[in-house]
């Protein structure tokens, strides 16, 4: 399988760092309003990659936080007259729905930023104590030019960097050593949250955050670690910089990073007015239409967001939705029960289009070729299944391109549905468990009636659900 890698802009074999594993963390987003469109291209584009993983017989770990600590929250706390615990756990929630609705699965862990500090005083403690950082008036600097191997990942040279970092010096940072040095830690400003360190009370820089829970949750070193493109620099350099330094080996053999969703061929943001919520999309479109549209390019490509491409997808996926739908009819419907032998020649054709399928998920994760053959198998079963077939081979067909798009993370198969008696027993499950604080268990089971397409909302009058 070959995996394009921000570190030597090559397409490389993956070799995972232990047999059989991959372990993967994926920056989440900020949460201090509704995920936008461009947020939903690397949940959809990694959890796809997940998927494919998985599919192969990997065992997949797979870490995403939430940046729940941030100017923004905060600035948008003020604004409203709210905390900023109340802001982030509001979007939280709201981004988990809209990733049930795209289909993208939970992380094994999603972990929160404002639970993870006293990693992050650990870290950047042992980053004092190794002469990497070192603390002015309260605030905690990386010391940049110490790590000899900073600008890998963005291919920067530090000296460019520097005569650019000079003219952005920011009153208060005059402090630092050298331009190039980022803010490790934070004295607190009147009405932010803050925590306790050795050093003030405060609280982290924001790529600190990721460095910790990467390292907590998945181990010192990991397979891959991926984002948007924006993320390269500087957030991955530094958290390079911060893992390596304090670790002492390789953090992540590959980076990936997602191209940008441009919207009408713009730049999505708010000053142009041009800005989608996926929850905005949700009201117009079922968000597997939003998914399919995100695979139907390259990750490493930019993609234009438009009301007739959305269309397209929506007219796309429903052909594969139709061809499902006509199999399970005839498979209700038709007489002969097992495949002729012309039929199982027939079947086997249908491998082709597995291995191309495969081919082009191996090469880079090429959903766009990947969608294509999912077609093609699509047109070959439309054209050789009919009233004559047999069940077998019906059947046959339908698990195939229900198996396919499942990779995709496309639905294309109502499941049985979960009755709403099971759906409370579920509820009354997890109410026990959180009763008896056996919150693993309460939160796999949310998990679990999220991934069949139900959401539970926390109210005054109890819990209460609906289908996403
Ligand atoms: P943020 O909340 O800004 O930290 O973003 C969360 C994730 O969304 C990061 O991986 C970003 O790189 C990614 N992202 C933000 N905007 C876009 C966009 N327009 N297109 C693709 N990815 C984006
Ligand atoms: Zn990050």
């Amino acid at each position: 399988m070959k995996v394009f890698n921000t570190l030597s802009m090559k397409k490389e074999e993956f070799v995972p760092v232990e047999e059989g594993k991959v372990k993967m963390y994926v920056c989440g987003p900020t949460v201090y309003n509704f995920i936008h469109i461009g947020n939903a291209r690397p949940m959809i584009v990694f959890d796809t990659v997940r998927r494919y993983f998985e599919y192969k017989g990997y065992d997949v770990n797979f870490v995403s936080n939430f940046t729940d600590v941030d100017d923004k929250i905060i600035k948008k706390a003020i604004e409203e007259g709210r905390t900023a615990d109340e802001v982030s756990k509001q979007f939280i929630e709201e981004c988990k729905k809209d990733m049930a609705g795209m289909n993208v699965k939970p992380a094994t862990k999603h972990p929160l930023a404002t639970e993870e500090i006293d990693g992050m005083i650990e870290m950047i403690q042992k980053l004092i104590d190794t002469g990497y950082a070192y603390e002015k008036n309260g605030t905690v600097y990386f010391r940049t030019r110490k790590f000899e191997d900073y600008g890998k990942l963005s291919h920067k040279n530090l000296d460019d960097l520097q005569s650019g970092g000079r003219s952005l010096l920011v009153t208060g940072e005059d402090e630092k050593e050298d331009s190039l040095d980022f803010v490790l830690w934070k004295p607190k400003k009147e009405g932010e949250p803050a925590w306790n360190s050795p050093w003030c009370d405060g609280r982290p820089g924001w790529h600190i955050e990721c460095s910790v829970m990467s390292k907590k949750y998945l181990g010192e070193q990991i397979d891959i670690h991926a984002g948007g493109e924006d993320l390269v620099f500087p957030h991955h350099e530094n958290e390079i910089a911060q893992s390596e330094a304090a670790n002492g080996k390789e953090f992540a053999k590959y980076w990936m990073h997602n191209a940008f969703l441009n919207i009408d061929n713009h730049k999505m943001s708010k000053s142009l007015g041009n800005f989608r919520t996926v929850r905005e999309i949700s009201e117009q479109y079922d968000l597997q239409v939003l998914r399919f549209f995100m695979l139907s390019a390259h990750y490493r490509s930019p993609l234009n967001f438009s009301a007739d491409l959305m269309e397209a997808s929506k007219n796309g996926l429903e052909r594969i939705l139709t061809a499902v739908s006509n199999l399970k009819y005839l498979s209700g419907t038709v007489e002969i029960q097992t495949m002729t032998a012309e039929e199982k020649e027939a079947f086997e054709k249908t491998k082709e289009f597995v291995t191309s399928f495969e081919n082009a998920m191996e090469d880079d994760f090429n959903t766009a070729d990947a969608v294509s053959s999912v077609f093609e198998l699509v047109k070959y079963a439309n054209t050789t299944a009919n009233g004559e077939s047999s069940k077998e081979y019906v059947d046959g067909l339908r698990a195939v391109i229900v198996k396919l798009s499942d990779v995709l993370g496309l639905i294309v198969e109502k499941e049985e549905e979960l009755l709403a008696e099971d759906v409370e027993k579920l509820i009354e499950e997890r109410q026990m468990a959180r009763k008896e604080r056996n919150f693993q268990r309460a939160d796999e089971i949310r998990n679990e009636l999220l991934e069949k397409g139900i959401i539970l909302e926390d109210t005054r009058e109890g819990v209460k659900w609906r289908k996403a």
